[in-house]
């Protein structure tokens, strides 16, 4: 028998790291870049069908979690319920999500094409933490967290190597060549993946 055709017609990604690194600001450029591909009615563009799948706001509206955790500033979050509200969008055929989380181990393997870490040097992360007014605890711990490379080894321990992709965060500048790498990186997947 021939080999199953590729599940999706365009690539999920995951886009993590330590809060703080950039995740919400890429996935958001990322999500005018797609609108812009979206509103040229003629181009052929691979960004098309891709789409930007804020978890954070899905983790709320679709109430995937126990409640508020005051001392941390975050929700409690109940992940096989996530699982669940995101499994129809990522095991589409048409596949395509860019999803925005701090967190990479959750996902099965087979729902995930790209997992891009983004990490941040510790004065630049330190001053965006501070600027959100995170509690002592918070920002404490995702210091370390960076530091310790925890999202790095979560990602490279989650999924095959060639998946797992780390960019600096650091400027507005390399936010935009991480943007358009990743941009042509999906145009590389769709191409490897045509009929
Ligand atoms: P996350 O979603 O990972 O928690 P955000 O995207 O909310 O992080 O970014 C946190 C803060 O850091 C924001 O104020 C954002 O403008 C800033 N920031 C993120 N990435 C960069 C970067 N590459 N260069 C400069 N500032 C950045
Ligand atoms: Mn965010």
């Amino acid at each position: 028998a021939a080999a199953p055709r590729y599940p999706r017609r365009n690539p999920n990604i995951i886009v993590t790291g330590t809060p703080g690194t950039g995740k919400t600001t890429h996935c958001e450029a990322l999500a005018a870049r797609i609108q812009e591909a979206q509103a040229d009615a003629d181009a052929d563009s691979p960004l098309r069908e891709m789409r930007h799948i804020a978890v954070n706001d899905v983790v709320r509206d679709q109430t995937c979690h126990d409640g508020f955790d005051d001392a941390l500033q975050s929700w409690i979050v109940d992940e096989d319920k996530l699982l669940d509200a995101l499994e129809g969008d990522m095991t589409s055929t048409q596949g395509g999500c860019i999803v925005d989380w701090h967190a990479c181990d959750l996902f099965p393997e087979s729902w995930v094409d790209l997992v891009v870490v983004l990490t941040a040097d510790t004065e630049s992360l330190y001053d965006r933490l501070k600027e959100r007014n995170y509690p002592e605890a918070k920002l404490q711990e995702n210091m370390d967290a960076e530091i310790m490379q925890v999202l790095l080894q979560e990602a490279q321990e989650g999924f095959a190597e060639e998946v797992v992709v780390p960019l600096g965060s650091n400027t507005p500048d390399d936010m935009e060549s991480n943007v358009d790498r990743i941009v042509s990186w999906i145009t590389q997947w769709r191409k490897d993946h045509a009929d």
